[in-house]
């Protein structure tokens, strides 16, 4: 069967996020979403690791949970991200909720309860070690992600994990397969899309996700479909959105090639201002090719936007708005998730609703966006016809 995941998300007790991240709001939101399957976040900490056994139930033995008044067809995985000693964050999906609470113990950490991510004082390849003796599966989180992401500080994933492959790689928000598989050691890996949410809301949970193959609704199944690069499509951001996409000057947002930059110390020939290195820029530097190079068994990468951003964007009102959100929840009525407005309803019953969607839907689809890229902090901005 084919699930849409999203595997790396954080509990109201990770900093900067909503109180409404609990698990009864994030499977019913996540369920108007067109979400099967989400990560609990944040599995580490133990007053989260106790409402989930008050709120979730497993499913016979699989790994995978549901709300046990089954309010929501949205299931759960066990998960949690790490931070190591070096700043890089690492994701680990966990086999059970028993095997979470037991994991804990082993790492070196000053608070395992200060942070839903907490900050372990260990090496990647030591987390790495823990992960692989509970028999999780763990890769790097958004690794292109400036402070962060495992390539700020390495050039070759598996040097952090004393030459071992992670099991996957998470692109995060401001990448895209495009630009990943222009760099050779990333052919051997699987990508996943997350959106590292912190709030419920359905302009944030599965802002990126996986379609992925899957045998059953099991823990074990999706290890295998991880590993065996069952992944159907990524869908995420166009990077180009990203403010610091492309490398740019702070002041003029003039855009620069990354070489070009370091051979001006990084200082504007325009206006003199400082240029900071975009993700594109760090891209270039891993680059062995200047166009990518897909593995056979490479997904397709969507760029999609969540649809109440896609609607503020089109109507000029924010998202939180009452505008946006009636609107949001009319087309949620008509036409059940927001995944398939997104990807699948015809666009012409799109288009009695509201033309300037269904217009904007076309170009997503068609991946015809006209987007002008962020740089030097101004965000990216799409320019529909
Ligand atoms: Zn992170
Ligand atoms: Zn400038």
């Amino acid at each position: 069967m084919q699930i849409n995941s999203d595997l790396h998300v954080h509990s109201k007790y990770s900093m900067a996020t909503s109180k409404s991240m609990q698990s009864d709001i994030m499977a019913k939101e996540s369920e108007k979403k067109g979400l099967d399957l989400i990560a609990t976040g944040d599995a580490l900490h133990s007053k989260w690791l106790g409402e989930l056994e008050d709120n979730l139930t497993q499913i016979d033995d699989t790994g995978i949970y549901q709300l046990k008044d089954e309010t929501s067809n949205t299931k759960f995985i066990t998960t949690t991200e790490v931070e190591d000693n070096q700043r890089i964050h690492h994701l680990i999906l966990i086999p059970s909720i028993e095997t979470a609470w037991q994991m804990r113990d082993e790492f070196i950490v000053k608070n395992m309860d200060a942070d839903g991510r907490p900050k372990i004082r260990m090496r990647g390849t030591e987390i790495m070690d823990i992960a692989r003796d509970y028999n999780c599966i763990i890769g790097p989180a958004h690794i292109f992600t400036p402070w962060t992401g495992i390539y700020k500080s390495y050039d070759r994933i598996s040097d952090c994990y004393d030459n071992r492959m992670a099991d996957f790689v998470e692109l995060g928000l401001s990448s895209d397969t495009y630009l990943a598989d222009r760099i050779d050691e990333l052919k051997n890996y699987t990508f996943l899309t997350n959106s590292d949410s912190h709030s419920p809301w359905p302009h944030r949970m599965g802002r990126e996700f996986n379609t992925m193959e899957i045998k059953n609704l099991s823990f074990e199944d999706v290890r295998t479909s991880i590993k065996d690069n069952d992944i159907i499509k990524n869908y995420g951001f166009d990077p180009r959105m990203g403010k610091y996409h492309e490398t740019g000057c702070i002041d003029c947002y003039k855009i620069f090639n990354i070489h070009d930059a370091q051979k001006l110390n990084m200082k504007c020939d325009v206006c003199g201002g400082v240029i900071k290195k975009g993700v594109k820029g760090r891209i270039e530097e891993l680059a062995t090719s200047d166009v990518p190079i897909h593995p056979e068994d490479r997904p397709e990468y969507r760029y999609i936007l969540p649809l109440a951003e896609l609607l503020s964007s089109i109507h000029n009102k924010g998202v939180m708005t009452k505008y946006v959100q009636s609107r949001y929840e009319r087309l949620i009525e008509l036409f059940k998730t927001e995944i398939d407005i997104l990807l699948n309803v015809e666009l012409d019953k799109i288009e009695h609703v509201d033309m300037l969607l269904a217009n904007a839907l076309k170009s997503y689809r068609n991946n015809t966006l006209n987007v002008t890229p962020g740089r030097g902090g101004l965000y990216g901005k799409v320019v529909y016809d």
